[in-house]
């Protein structure tokens, strides 16, 4: 596409001060900051630190966002990554065990705690599986007797791969298949 250049049209304005030598020339020589790669690298890299900005805020994540222990982390907590597959993809293949990690990491689960935020008029039903009045993901991962733990014993030993295991061992914990009566 030809655009005059008495325009001043954004970009092309740029490109054409850089041509006719308006702006400050572009570096040559060995190890110049201006190859595809170094600007492709930048452009990540600023795109990475502003993600993990963002996801330090509570705003951002969600307050119910369950920070975890485990390979890529930072101030010691799990950090988001691109590469890879992520962070918390990568380790989960079988569909139903990866919805179920979703469910318990994000808070939005088939629990009861859950259910009474959008219904909270309605009686709590507390836990369906022991007498506890109150069923929130809390309960489920350190609470409940009727669920199994091997790998962790309070939520400060809670990692990603401990929470993997855990689903695996539980098959019902953040299920659909663990709804209350009427839920
Ligand atoms: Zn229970």
């Amino acid at each position: 596409m030809e655009v005059p250049s008495r325009l001043k049209w954004g970009f092309h304005t740029q490109a054409h001060n850089l041509a006719v030598g308006v702006a400050p020339g572009i570096p040559v020589g060995r190890n110049v900051r201006t190859t595809l790669g170094f600007l492709r690298k930048s452009a990540t890299d600023s795109a990475v630190d502003a993600w993990l900005s963002l996801f330090r805020n509570p705003d951002y994540a969600g307050s119910q966002f369950l920070h975890l222990r485990g390979e890529l982390t930072d101030r010691n907590t799990l950090v988001p990554a691109y590469a890879n597959g992520g962070t918390w993809c990568k380790r989960v293949h079988r569909i139903s065990e990866f919805s179920r990690l979703v469910r318990g990491i994000t808070g939005h689960a088939p629990i009861e705690a859950y259910r009474s935020r959008f219904h909270p008029r309605l009686p709590r039903e507390g836990c369906p599986r022991c007498d506890c009045p109150t069923e929130s993901r809390l309960h489920v991962l350190v609470g409940c007797p009727e669920y199994s733990r091997e790998q962790f014993r309070d939520m400060g030993d809670l990692t990603l791969e401990s929470l993997i295991e855990f689903l695996r061992e539980n098959p019902l914990a953040f299920s659909f298949g663990n709804l209350p009566p009427g839920g």
